[in-house]
């Protein structure tokens, strides 16, 4: 780049926010990038990616620095780092909202329900808006409103080549099909453009619990419930402790409990009607559903997923629960050692099933439930071995009920071949096409890495953490050093 023009802030190891800024959500991920750009808006993205190319540096793109296998830092190239562009514009009058590439759910819940306006977003306001969309995008407005991607309407986009273009159906049509799922292979996107709908500003909303050893109960309760529940109804399930919030009597806290969160996106009373069945279900510990303001909804699980914790993922999705594969899940749940890992299942169907496969990357859109196995520990805590291996375990005895992965929930050291469940062999075949059409030499490479043809028969000498060759979290090491002598 020239970097005497360029207006953000450039961060290098002698810099005293070097650490903070090379710090992602997961801590266990440690990799000390050479330069960290943080673009002030698209022009300096596009001078860091032209920058990148000339000097041959690994590229690592950070939108809200959220993904569990860290693939928003990169050891030794440059991280790419939009989160000083978060800017959201929200026209009312066509319920439409722009979102700079690096702002989080809390920046467009917050401009949005100004206005009583809401997209499908993440349930944890500080996740990247950029990173969770080109995933595809679970919510508690997906089963009304479709995935996030099936509210995006255009987006801006920075190529391998620098060069900034515009997609949507209309224009590169094959490149907006692509980021509609296919994560950050093509490109650096500076601007989404959201669908808005009228939501709130208060939904039936919160979370009921329930003592652990009701697991198999509540479950086959559950599953018939959801199975008539209307859109309007978006719920996961948690299976954990009680967080020590102020909201939860402090008796519970840390008690094993499993938790259905809820949110019925529809007037309050038909949403009472709707929500009545599960809340006299059983003897539920605590009701905690209530009107609430969406907004306040959208942060209620944020405390439990504290930036610089620890933490190890393996992911699923699931077909309606049978009652063999409840008792698969009631038998390992709560069989973790840290009181701080759990497991979450969304719920989809829906709006989300009604899109067909294919006219958007994202795959297995007639899954029932997506579930994430989450280790999680502490600095200083020795729960790491134990809690890796309940992750695992507890994802193998899911095996002949697995089917395909939500891209966005991939950890950091799966094998490749997951990337290609994510989509399926039709979406992933697309993918590789549109990759090679605009970036031929996998330049934006450090992510869930779909591989152009060319590098499909050649094996690539920087391999991305999900490359074949690559390592596990924080061990991440490109084979080939480059000379940072040009930056400041
Ligand atoms: C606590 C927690 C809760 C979550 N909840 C949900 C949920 O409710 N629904 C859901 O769908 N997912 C959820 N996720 C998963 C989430 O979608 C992914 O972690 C996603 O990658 C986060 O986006 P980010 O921008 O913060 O990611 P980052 O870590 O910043 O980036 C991840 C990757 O996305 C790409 N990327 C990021 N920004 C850009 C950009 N501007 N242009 C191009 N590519 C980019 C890059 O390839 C990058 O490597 C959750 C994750 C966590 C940790």
């Amino acid at each position: 780049m020239d970097i005497d023009k360029f207006q953000g802030q450039l961060i290098t190891a002698d810099h005293p926010e070097y650490d903070t800024a090379r710090a992602v959500w997961n801590g266990a991920i440690d990799r000390h990038p050479q330069l960290i750009a943080r673009c002030s808006g698209t022009a300096d993205v596009t001078a860091a990616v032209r920058f990148a190319r000339s000097h041959d540096l690994e590229i690592a793109i950070r939108g809200g620095g959220h993904n569990v296998a860290g693939t928003a830092v990169c050891d030794d190239g440059i991280v790419i780092d939009l989160s000083a562009m978060q800017a959201v514009r929200v026209d009312p009058g066509r319920c439409t909202a722009r979102v700079q590439g690096g702002a989080l759910w809390g920046d467009v819940d917050h401009a949005a329900q100004a206005h009583g306006l809401a997209t499908t977003g993440g349930i944890v306001s500080h996740t990247g808006v950029a990173g969770l969309t080109l995933g595809g995008g679970l919510g508690w407005l997906m089963r009304k409103h479709g995935l996030t991607v099936d509210n995006l309407l255009a987006a801006d986009v920075v190529t391998a080549d620098g060069e900034l273009l515009r997609a949507s159906d209309d224009r590169h049509p094959d490149l907006f099909w692509a980021l509609r799922g296919g994560g950050g292979n093509f490109g650096v996107v500076t601007s989404f453009e959201f669908q808005l709908h009228p939501v709130g500003p208060d939904a039936l909303a919160g979370a009921i619990l329930w003592d652990a050893g009701d697991t198999r109960k509540v479950l086959r309760f559950y599953r018939d419930f959801v199975r008539g529940a209307p859109d309007e109804l978006g719920t996961v399930v948690r299976f954990g402790t009680a967080p020590p919030l102020p909201i939860i009597p402090e008796e519970l806290h840390w008690r094993p409990v499993i938790l259905v969160g809820a949110c019925c996106a529809g007037p309050i009373g038909d949403a009472e009607e709707v929500l009545r069945p599960l809340r006299a279900f059983g003897r539920p510990l605590l009701d905690l559903i209530a009107p609430t303001p969406y907004v306040n909804h959208q942060s209620a699980f944020d405390s439990t997923v504290l930036h610089g914790w620890k933490y190890y993922w393996k992911s699923t999705y699931l077909p309606e629960l049978r009652d063999d594969l409840i008792d698969v899940i009631a038998a390992h749940a709560f069989a973790c050692s840290s009181p701080r890992s759990y497991a979450v299942m969304f719920h989809l169907g829906g709006a989300v099933s009604r899109v067909p496969e294919g006219d958007t990357a994202v795959g297995n859109r007639q899954a029932s439930h997506a579930i994430t196995l989450d280790g999680v520990w502490r600095a200083g805590e020795d729960y790491a071995d134990r809690d890796i291996a309940w992750s695992r375990g507890f994802f193998a005895a899911l095996e002949s009920y697995r089917e395909g992965v939500y891209v966005n929930f991939l950890g950091a050291d799966e094998r490749p071949d997951r990337i290609r469940d994510a989509y399926g062999t039709a979406v992933y075949d697309r993918l590789v096409e549109v990759k090679t059409q605009y970036d031929p030499d996998n330049v934006f490479h450090h992510n869930q890495n779909i591989r152009p043809r060319s590098e499909r028969t050649a094996a690539r000498s920087r391999p991305g953490p999900h490359a074949p060759g690559a390592g596990t979290a924080g061990t991440t090491r490109p084979e080939s050093q480059t000379n940072s002598g040009a930056m400041r």
